[in-house]
């Protein structure tokens, strides 16, 4: 702090013998400041606040030395520049001086001493053009110091010529270690406050402010809608590598550790150290319950990473356990319990696992994840296979095309059916490749079988309404057939209804566009949805697929045969083709025939099968000599040899 021992003299700056009119005034006036003082000391005193004790000061001293100008200016923490942190007097000062010779601020702080000037136009120690540009003509400029470093400047400006008296400049210096011994016990404060609030080793918040802040974000949860979660992460075995490698290197660890949460979660997040080997986060944010599991995942990640320690290097795993704020109740103690059970699970499970506490969302959210990161490889490593299923025409027993049913060989966990997969490439936008890729296979083997067999055997693909909305899907279809080989006009896709209900105009131009191409389009699952054949009459249709559902309950339920009957009926005059898809007994079977279904597909006839097995499915019945009667409708086999021996002439021709 600078001294101020000089400040109640008897002499103005001068030195020059006063009268004692001179004195009264010089009196009066070191009253003034004396009281003006001891005012900035008391609001000191209790006033913690620095910008307040500032602004009570800059104004206090315009008024007791009848200054037009008055400023604190805080030097930056980079040294660069000089911030104006409150001024009064002048209605527009600049916010930033320069440093150095550039200000009479920059001056003082380069000197450590007081500036008095009394004529600034012709100062030659520094710049003074910020000061001139605003009309003043004189003043000092004292330093205000701070802890190891100053904390800037208060500086006293007038615009007339003025001689500023030792005594002046004392009080300037007085009033600012007033405001230096403010800086001092603020910054103490605030180290005390941030040494009970955060660990030394990693300067994370530590436990007692993380609980705090967990609470914070659960009262703003109540208010608003925010998701909040606290997870709780757990260095895997890092009591081993505490012992065998020191302490020192386990600090080490944890401190880098630190930095990588750091670095991962969001600024609005908070990461914090609450014991010896755990972390934890704590999520705010208007997201779901993916996103927190995506944070799991990118700190786990992160964890992964190797650290260098002890001259070498090494890897760490994390368990995680995650608990989501869930009820109106949720509290700091609740979610650290939650969380805290779901790590014990987490760590059960193994080494870098995470887990989510409610059991329900859990399962959900992590099959969902899992099956989407999987599917993500499944296409270019090879996983997905095509299984294909006759369909047979019912009159002549005869197998005339085949659906195509796309399977997922996952390695480890075998066998996935597509309705585990496909919504999740719905949702994720990946079914316009996975689509792409059972198109192209697809006709790919349809192809080898229309060569193979000679027949104009046709293939039916699978195609989720997103594709369908697709404006590009028409040409897209197209050109795979066509480059692919497949005789024209043998490929044929199923579409279900919802789409067409819902994109029914979108929907409408594809499938226009397609039937202009000569794909053969049919509706799939018929029956399930809401919508009558007379309004699918406007779509360019060719077939009906009558659902599994209405096949099952034909033989023994009068409703279903109804159904089956007036669906069958309707499709007649509106010429469209009729699959009954599901059939497995022969009751069943010999009902549709009765009914005058055309087409029948189902376990009855032949299950889906690979490629390889269809194949020979399909040449065991078509060319064979022991051409077996698929269907119970008498057929026999000269009269299918003919019919084979026909088309086959048909294709060659
Ligand atoms: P879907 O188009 O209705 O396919 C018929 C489903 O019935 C197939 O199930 C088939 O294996 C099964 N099935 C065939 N005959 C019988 C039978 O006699 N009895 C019984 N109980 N079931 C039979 P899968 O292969 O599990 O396919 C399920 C659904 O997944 C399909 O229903 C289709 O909607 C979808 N799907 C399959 N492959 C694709 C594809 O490549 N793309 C798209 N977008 N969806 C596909
Ligand atoms: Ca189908
Ligand atoms: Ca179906």
């Amino acid at each position: 702090m600078r001294g101020v021992h000089a400040w109640f003299s008897f002499t103005e700056g001068t030195g020059a013998k006063m009268t004692p009119r001179d004195m009264e005034r010089a009196l009066a006036r070191h009253a003034r400041e004396h009281e003006a003082l001891a005012r900035l000391s008391e609001i000191a005193l209790r006033e913690h606040q620095l910008r307040t004790l500032i602004d009570e000061t800059v104004a206090t001293i315009a008024d007791t030395l009848d200054l037009e100008l008055c400023g604190v200016l805080r030097l930056r923490d980079d040294d660069e520049a000089i911030e104006v942190v409150c001024s009064v007097g002048q209605p527009d000062p600049p916010s930033v001086v320069p440093v150095g010779k550039g200000s009479q601020a920059g001056y003082a702080l380069h000197t450590r001493e007081p500036v008095v000037t009394d004529d600034l136009p012709s100062e030659t120690r520094f710049d003074a053009t910020v000061l001139t540009d605003l009309g003043m003509v004189s003043g000092v400029a004292v330093i205000i110091e701070g802890y190891e470093r100053p904390y800037g400047v208060l500086s006293a400006h007038t615009t007339r010529q003025r001689r500023f008296s030792t005594d002046d400049v004392n009080f300037l210096q007085a009033a600012a270690n007033v405001l230096s011994a403010t800086v001092e016990r603020g910054r103490k404060e605030q180290a005390t406050r941030h040494a009970a609030l955060h660990d030394p080793l990693t300067g994370l918040p530590n436990r007692t402010l993380a609980l705090d802040r967990l609470d914070l974000a659960l009262a703003r949860r109540r208010r608003g809608k925010a998701t909040v979660a606290l997870m709780l992460i757990d260095i895997d075995r890092f009591t081993m590598t505490n012992e065998s490698l020191g302490h020192t290197a386990g600090d080490e660890v944890l401190a880098a550790l630190a930095n990588r949460l750091r670095e991962t979660v969001r600024a609005s997040d908070t990461a914090a150290r609450i014991s010896a080997d755990e972390f934890a986060v704590i999520y705010e944010s208007g997201g779901d319950v993916r996103d927190i599991v995506e944070l799991a995942q990118r700190i786990a990640g992160g964890f992964g990473r190797p650290v260098a320690v002890g001259g070498g290097e090494r890897s760490f795993t994390a368990s995680i356990g995650i608990a989501v704020a869930e009820g109106s109740d949720a509290n700091a103690a609740s979610m650290l319990r939650a969380a805290d059970a779901a790590m014990y699970r987490a760590k059960q499970r193994g080494p870098g696992s995470y887990e989510l506490f409610d059991a329900e969302v859990r399962a959900q959210v992590l099959s969902r994840m899992h099956t989407e990161t999987a599917l993500r490889h499944a296409i270019s490593e090879d996983q997905l296979c095509l299984h294909y299923q006759p369909i047979v025409e019912v009159p002549t027993g005869r197998p005339v095309a085949v659906e195509a049913l796309v399977r997922w060989e996952h390695p480890d966990h075998g066998l996935i059916p597509p309705l585990d997969f496909i919504p999740v490439a719905e949702e994720t936008g990946m079914i316009a490749e996975l689509g792409r890729w059972v198109l192209e296979q697809a006709c790919h083997q349809g192809a080898a079988w229309q060569r193979q067999l000679a027949l104009p055997l046709r293939i039916f693909v699978n195609v989720s309404g997103l594709q369908v909305v697709n404006p590009a899907f028409a040409d897209e279809v197209a050109e795979i057939a066509k480059r692919s080989g497949l005789l024209k006009e043998s490929l044929g896709l199923e579409v279900t209804e919802s789409i067409l209900i819902e994109e029914k105009s979108a929907a409408l131009d594809v499938l226009s566009r397609l039937h202009d191409r000569g794909l053969r389009l049919v509706l799939d699952d018929f029956g399930t949805g809401y919508s009558s054949l007379g309004y699918l009459q406007s779509f360019p249709l060719d077939g009906v697929k009558i659902d599994r559902s209405f096949i099952d309950g034909l033989t023994d339920d009068d409703n279903d045969g109804a159904i089956v009957r007036a669906i069958i009926d309707m499709c007649r005059a509106l010429k469209l083709a009729t699959v009954a898809e599901g059939v497995e007994s022969e009751a069943q079977l010999v009902q549709l025939q009765a009914l005058g279904c055309e087409f029948v597909q189902g376990h009855l006839l032949c299950h889906p099968m690979s490629a390889d097995d269809v194949g020979a499915f399909l040449a065991r019945h078509l060319l064979s000599g022991d051409d077996q009667r698929l269907l119970m409708n008498g057929q026999t086999r000269s009269r299918g040899r003919l019919r084979l021996r026909r088309r086959v002439d048909a294709i060659e021709a």
